[in-house]
């Protein structure tokens, strides 16, 4: 039994999630072959905030995440039937369609470690952004598996 950060309860079913975070310290500008590429650097934690989550938040996470996204459905498909969307530009909408379903689908299977390192962050930013940190990585971003938002 670990008390749960989000939902503040005591829960048997508490996962550990962590982000790291830290502060921006330098940006470059690039030049690659006349492709400009902005790098930053920052000066980050060595080691993440560890936060307990429960399961249970990660899950109501995961179903508003999916319910945004519906609602983002909703509202394009009204754009098309109240001819706010011009007919030739049916090819567009049809293209974000597949779109929004393949974000549905990711964010329906998206790993649960990258949604408790999410509300990690979301807990805890205000608090060390008024201490002067101005960039939170999850485990994921920071280790370069995926790329830093
Ligand atoms: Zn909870």
């Amino acid at each position: 039994m670990s008390t749960c950060a989000k939902c503040l309860k005591e829960k048997d079913n508490v996962n550990i999630y962590g982000f790291y975070y830290g502060k921006k310290i330098g940006e470059e500008t690039i030049d690659k072959f006349r492709s400009i590429e902005t790098k930053t650097t920052y000066r980050m934690t060595p080691l993440p905030k560890n936060v307990y989550i429960c399961d249970d938040c990660i899950n109501k996470k995961r179903t508003r995440n999916v319910l945004l996204l519906l609602l983002f459905l909703v509202l394009l498909f009204s754009g098309l039937s109240f001819g706010i969307v011009k007919e030739n530009s049916i090819i567009i909408w049809i293209s974000s369609l597949g779109m929004v379903i393949s974000i549905i689908l990711v964010s329906i299977y998206s790993k649960q470690k990258m949604l408790g390192d999410q509300i990690a962050i979301n807990l805890f930013r205000e608090k060390l952004m008024q201490q002067g940190y101005d960039s939170f990585f999850t485990r994921d971003e920071h280790s370069g598996k995926v790329p830093k938002m």
